[in-house]
C-alpha cells in the first residue's frame, strides 16, 4: 500500500510579512503548549480513523520554529504512530530559532529543514518584513549542519520590490554556496488583503519581463551549479528532491492536521477551517469534494519537469483522450514551450512561465 504524507500546520508567526496570506496569527503567547497538545491529540485521533502509514512528515506554517525545539520534537515523536518516516522536514524562520533548536528536533528525527531566506540582500529582506539578516541565516545553516541535519532547503523570491539583476545574482550566489541541497524559488504574488496588495503601486516592483528573464537565468545557473530543476519552482542536488512535496504533485495521498491544513485521502479532499480556536476545540474538517480527477492530475503532474507519461494516464484514466492531448500539445512543442518524447509530455522552462495557460489549453 502506498504511504501517505503527513503535514502539520503551526499557525503562529512573530510578525506578519506584508505579502503573506498563509494562515497564521501573531498571538502565539500562552497558546504554544495548548496547541502542541491539541496537535498530538489530533494525530492520535486520525491514526484511529485511517488505516494508512506515512513515510514523510512536513511541519510547516506559520513559523514552526517559533514553537521551540522541545514542542516540535514532541509533535515529531507523536507523529511516529504513523510509522517510520524517511523524511521529516521542519520549516524555520532564521529570526525565530533558539540556540539548541536544531539539536532538539534532530534528536527527535528531523532530517530536513526548509529555511525562509527569500533574499540574501538584507535591504530586500527588510522590505519583505523579514527580521533576520544574512549573518543569522548563515548561523542557522551552520547550526543545522552541526546538529546532523544533512538536507537543507532555502526559499527565495523573484519579483520582489527593488530587486535588480545584481541583487538577484547575489541571492543566487548565496544559495549556491551556502551549503543548501535544495532551493525553492517562488515569484511574488500579490494576494488580495495583504499590505503589498493594497500598496502595489508604491512598491517599485520589477516588471513581468524582468522576472521572467531572472527565472530563466536562474534555471540555467542552478543547473550549472548542480541543482537540477524538478518542478516549476524547485531545484535540488541529486537525491535531495522533496519527497513530501512530490506527493502533492504526483496526486498522491496526504493528511493535513492544523487550521487551514488540507488533506486528500481515499479520493476525498477536506480541510480544517482557518481558525486555531476551533481546531483546538475539536472542530472537524470541512469536506471539499472528490479529488484526483484527470484535470487535477494534469495540472499537478505538468508542474514536474518529467511531466506526464501517456501510458500511466491510460492506466489511471482509461477514458482520457491521450491522442487529442498530443495533438493539442503540438503547437506548444513548435513554440518551444513543451517537449513530446518517448511517450511523455513535459513543459520546458519557457513553458513553465506560461504553465497556467498551456495546461488549460491541453485539458
Ligand atoms: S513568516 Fe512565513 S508564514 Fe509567517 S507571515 Fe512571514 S511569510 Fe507568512
Amino acid at each position: 500500500m502506498e504511504k501517505i504524507g503527513l503535514y502539520i500546520h503551526i499557525p503562529f508567526c512573530r510578525s506578519k510579512c506584508p505579502y503573506c496570506d498563509f494562515y497564521s496569527s501573531v498571538k502565539a503567547g500562552d497558546m504554544t503548549d495548548v496547541y502542541t497538545d491539541s496537535v498530538t491529540e489530533h494525530i492520535d485521533l486520525w491514526r484511529g480513523r485511517i488505516d494508512k502509514k506515512a513515510d514523510t512528515l512536513y511541519i510547516g506554517g506559520g513559523t514552526p520554529s517559533l514553537l521551540g525545539g522541545g514542542r516540535i520534537a514532541k509533535i515529531i515523536e507523536a507523529a511516529k504512530v504513523f510509522g517510520d518516516f524517511d523524511e521529516v522536514t521542519v520549516e524555520c524562520n532564521p529570526s525565530c530559532v533558539e540556540d539548541d533548536f536544531f539539536k532538539k528536533i534532530a534528536s527527535a528525527g528531523a532530517n530536513r529543514i526548509s529555511l525562509g531566506l527569500q533574499s540574501a540582500v538584507d535591504s530586500e529582506r527588510k522590505k519583505l518584513g523579514r527580521l533576520a539578516g544574512r549573518k543569522e541565516i548563515e548561523k542557522c545553516i551552520a547550526d543545522a549542519e552541526n546538529a546532523g541535519i544533512g538536507n537543507i532547503s532555502v526559499d527565495v523570491m523573484l519579483g520582489i520590490p527593488c530587486q535588480t539583476e545584481k541583487s538577484f545574482d547575489e541571492t543566487l550566489g548565496f544559495c549556491i554556496s551556502c551549503g543548501a541541497d535544495h532551493i525553492s524559488a517562488y515569484m511574488l504574488k500579490l494576494e488580495p488583503g495583504t499590505f503589498f496588495y493594497k500598496n502595489k503601486d508604491r512598491l517599485n516592483l520589477p516588471d513581468d519581463d524582468f522576472t521572467a528573464d531572472m527565472y530563466l537565468k536562474m534555471v540555467s545557473q542552478l543547473s550549472e551549479a548542480g541543482f537540477a530543476q524538478y518542478e516549476i519552482s524547485n531545484f535540488a542536488k541529486e537525491g535531495y528532491e522533496s519527497r513530501h512535496n512530490l506527493k502533492y504533485w504526483n496526486c498522491d495521498e496526504y493528511l493535513g492536521i492544523g487550521p487551514a491544513a488540507h488533506s486528500f485521502i481515499n479520493g476525498k479532499r477536506f480541510f480544517y477551517n482557518r481558525d486555531t480556536d476551533a481546531f483546538i476545540g475539536g472542530e472537524e474538517p470541512v469536506e471539499d469534494g472528490a479529488g484526483g480527477g484527470f484535470d487535477e492530475y494534469m495540472m499537478l503532474r505538468l508542474r514536474l519537469k518529467e511531466g506526464i507519461d501517456f501510458g500511466e494516464i491510460r492506466a489511471r484514466y482509461p477514458d482520457a483522450d491521450t491522442e487529442s492531448i498530443k495533438k493539442k500539445a503540438d503547437v506548444f512543442v513548435k513554440k518551444g514551450l513543451a517537449k513530446l518524447c518517448g511517450g511523455r509530455l513535459s513543459l520546458t522552462p519557457e513553458g513553465f512561465l506560461l504553465s497556467n495557460s498551456v495546461i488549460s489549453s491541453l485539458i
